[in-house]
Formats: C-alpha cells, sequence, structure tokens
C-alpha cells in the first residue's frame, strides 16, 4: 500500500498553499470587516491563475488543470485554511455545466473556468429544503421557450454571479426536476433579500423570486426530469470539497493553539505544560488524523476510478465526519486560546463561526447519516467498515 503523496501532488499541493498565505490570510479581516474592494477580488482572481488553482475540479478540455480528485482535495485543503470563505475566489464553472450542449460549454463553461462570469446554484426554497422534492418553482413551456416562476432562498455568491442555475419543475411536476440556466439581470429576476448569516462569508446569499422570466429551450441544461441526477452529482463533488475545507480549518486552528501553548505562560509556566491543555492538543491531532487518513483515501479511490455510487456513498461519511470534525476541534482551540480565541481578529474566532455552516450545507449531518444508513442496508455495513475487495 502506498500512501505517499506524488512529486507532483507535493507541487500543488505547495502552490496552493502559497496562494493561500500570500493571497487569502492577509484580506481576512477586511473581509469579516465586510470591506474587502473588488480591485482585491479582482487580484486574487489573477493570483488564482498565476498559480493554476482556477477551475481546478475540471478537465484541461473543459478549460482546468486535469487534476486528480486527491490533487483537488489537496488544494481545497490547503485554500480550507483561509477563513470568511475566501476560499470560494478561487473561481471553477458549476461541476452539472461539463454536461452543457456545444453552445453551453462554450458560452459558459469555458469563460467561466477563465474567470470570465460565474454561476450560481438556485435549489433551496421556503418549503424545500433537506427535500427538494417540495420545490415550488416551476417551468413550463409556452410557445417554444420556458416561463420560470418561483421563489429560491440562500443563493450563494449570487451577488458575484452572471448566471443562476435554478432546479425547477417542469409543470409542477417533483418527477420533473429540471435545470435551467438564467441571466441574472433577465426581466423577472429581483432579488427579494439579502439576510446575513453567522459567517463573514466574502459573497452573499441572496433570497431571489423568478417571475414569469422566460427562457429559450437552449437554457435548459440536461433533459428534462435530469435535474436531481445533475445536482446529486455536483453534491457529491462538493461534500468531498467540503470535507477538505475542514481539514483545512481544524489544522490551521491547531496550529494557531499549538503555537499559542508555547508561548503563553501562566502560573509560572507554559500552558502546554498542563496536562488539560496538553490532552486537548493531542485529541486534536488525533482527530485531524483521522480526518485525512479517511480523506486521503476516498479521493485517491476516486482517483483511481471507483464506481460513482460508492463515491456518493463514501462522499456522505467524509462530508458528515470531517464537517463534526472541525466544529470539536475548533472549539478546542478556542477554549486553549482564553479570551484571545474569541477576538474576531484572532483566526480561530472567525474558524468557529465559518465551520459551523458545513454541518448545514450540501445537506445536513442528519441527511448524510440517512444516506449512510440507507447505504449499509443496500450494499452492507462492509462499504464503510471493509478495506478492499
Ligand atoms: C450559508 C448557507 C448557504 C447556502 N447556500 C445554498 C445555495 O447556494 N444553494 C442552495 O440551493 N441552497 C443553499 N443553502 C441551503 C442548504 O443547502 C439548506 O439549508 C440545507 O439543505 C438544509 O435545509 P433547511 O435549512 O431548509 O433545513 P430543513 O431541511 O428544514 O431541516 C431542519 C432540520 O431538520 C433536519 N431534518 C430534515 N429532514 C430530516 C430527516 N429526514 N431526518 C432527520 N432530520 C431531518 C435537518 O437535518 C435539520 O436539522 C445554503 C444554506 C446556508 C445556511
Amino acid at each position: 500500500m502506498d500512501l505517499s503523496l506524488s512529486k507532483e501532488d507535493l507541487a500543488i499541493q505547495s502552490r496552493a498553499r502559497a496562494f493561500a498565505e500570500q493571497h487569502l490570510f492577509p484580506h481576512e479581516i477586511a473581509t469579516d470587516e465586510r470591506k474587502i474592494k473588488e480591485k482585491t477580488l479582482v487580484e486574487i482572481r489573477k493570483q488564482a491563475i498565476a498559480h493554476k488553482l482556477n477551475a481546478y475540479n475540471h478537465t484541461k478540455k473543459d478549460g482546468g488543470h486535469g487534476y486528480t480528485p486527491l490533487q483537488q482535495v489537496l488544494i481545497c485543503e490547503e485554500i480550507g485554511k483561509a477563513t470568511c470563505g475566501l476560499w470560494t475566489v478561487v473561481f471553477k464553472a458549476s461541476t452539472p455545466l461539463k454536461h452543457g450542449t456545444k453552445w453551453q460549454r462554450e458560452t459558459f463553461l469555458l469563460p467561466f473556468n477563465a474567470g470570465k462570469g460565474r454561476s450560481c446554484y438556485a435549489i433551496t426554497e421556503k418549503d424545500a429544503g433537506s427535500d427538494p422534492s417540495y420545490v415550488k418553482t416551476k417551468a413550463t413551456k409556452k410557445k417554444g421557450k420556458w416561463v420560470i416562476s418561483g421563489e429560491k432562498w440562500f443563493v450563494t455568491s449570487a451577488d458575484a454571479s452572471s448566471v443562476v442555475i435554478v432546479h425547477a419543475h417542469v409543470d409542477g411536476d417533483p418527477k420533473k426536476p429540471t435545470l435551467f440556466i438564467v441571466d441574472k439581470d433577465a426581466p423577472g429576476v429581483k432579488v427579494k433579500r439579502i439576510p446575513q448569516f453567522m459567517h463573514s462569508y466574502v459573497y452573499e446569499h441572496y433570497e431571489m423570486v423568478f417571475d414569469k422570466v422566460t427562457v429559450d429551450d437552449n437554457r435548459r441544461l440536461g433533459e428534462v426530469g435530469q435535474g436531481f441526477d445533475l445536482t446529486k452529482e455536483w453534491f457529491t463533488e462538493t461534500r468531498i470539497e467540503i470535507a477538505a475545507h475542514c481539514l483545512g480549518a481544524a489544522i490551521r486552528a491547531t496550529e494557531v493553539a499549538n503555537h499559542y501553548a508555547e508561548e503563553r505562560v501562566q502560573f509560572g509556566k507554559p500552558i502546554r505544560d498542563f496536562q488539560a491543555i496538553e490532552f486537548m492538543l493531542a485529541d486534536m491531532a488525533v482527530e485531524i488524523m483521522a480526518a485525512k487518513s479517511l480523506l486521503y483515501r476516498v479521493a485517491a479511490e476516486v482517483s483511481e476510478g471507483m464506481d460513482p455510487k460508492l463515491v456518493h456513498a463514501r462522499a456522505s461519511a467524509v462530508k458528515l465526519y470531517n464537517s463534526e470534525m472541525a466544529g470539536r476541534v475548533v472549539d478546542k482551540a478556542l477554549q486553549i486560546l482564553g479570551g484571545r480565541g474569541y477576538m474576531r481578529e484572532n483566526p480561530v474566532e472567525r474558524l468557529y463561526r465559518d465551520v459551523r455552516v458545513d454541518r448545514i450545507w450540501e445537506g445536513t449531518s442528519e441527511i448524510q447519516r440517512m444516506v449512510i444508513g440507507g447505504q449499509i442496508k443496500k450494499r452492507g455495513l462492509g462499504i464503510y467498515t471493509g478495506w478492499g475487495g
């Protein structure tokens, strides 16, 4: 069993680390204070290209770099160390666009992967969260065009996007979930509200209304009824990505806490010499080791061409484990830092707020457990507890 990273893997990892440290970390406080400037974001995007990180999850043919899933995880781990969601400035086209028509690939996929335009993804609604079959956004064909009406919640990065990929039910039929690529400035697209959240994410999460928005059939992404399958493929990929961000967040918090435990003196000795602190650091290190082993193993298996059904099953496990691990580890890091860990200027305080959503978006922890429970029933416990074979 070869567990080592190749020379190429290590080079990509070190490029991503340098990028995060030099081009993301310095802008965290401005982002937290909602003062980051557009010209800074432009510079970060330029640097993402210079470090060959844009479109990191796409093939060369699709305008990416052809990185393996393991290499993608290494990148997400490094950029995931940055707070306030700055990792999202490293742009990439939404995964389902790769399944588009020739026109859709040329108009959206390739330019978005080069940083010209961006898409956001709108599935969730007031009454459709964990269960997207309750989506009420409806698409009806009239005189050869699609008329889309409905309301979407939590549309992440909508402010930075030129198009919205809208998950709608054709004729209001939940058996016909379908994706549509809608221009953000098309007549009938309105921003209803810009709610604020626990984290200070670099972009906004809009509530949007689609009021009889009319689009040509060439804006339909995939077949009628294929929407959920395309979304599921995207979920699988983003769940692994989130697991990698969480790993990076936990490592950064632990590094800050470890350094502080070394230099902070109370009762005449460094606090790391108190067993209470040392044991916390020990638990954090072991949690990270377990999470990293799990994530790299699954990423390596995906790189070797694992059956997509198994990838879906295991992506839920890594997302569940790593997001919950990050919550536990960052909480301990904050405790080690005492009052300083509670200050917004400390990255650990920001990570504490940042990682909470990782147990909610792209499927809550409960939904991941439902997937895992269902997979155990269908394929047997061995897909999680076994090894090989
Ligand atoms: C910051 C942020 C950004 C987001 N970005 C996007 C985005 O870009 N696009 C998008 O479409 N959506 C986005 N979302 C929405 C996100 O995917 C949903 O919040 C998530 O899927 C959960 O849905 P919900 O909030 O409606 O909770 P609900 O589904 O109402 O769940 C409420 C609670 O019930 C539990 N629950 C639900 N069903 C079950 C069950 N069967 N068994 C056990 N427990 C259950 C849940 O786990 C949760 O604890 C975002 C959310 C946030 C907070």
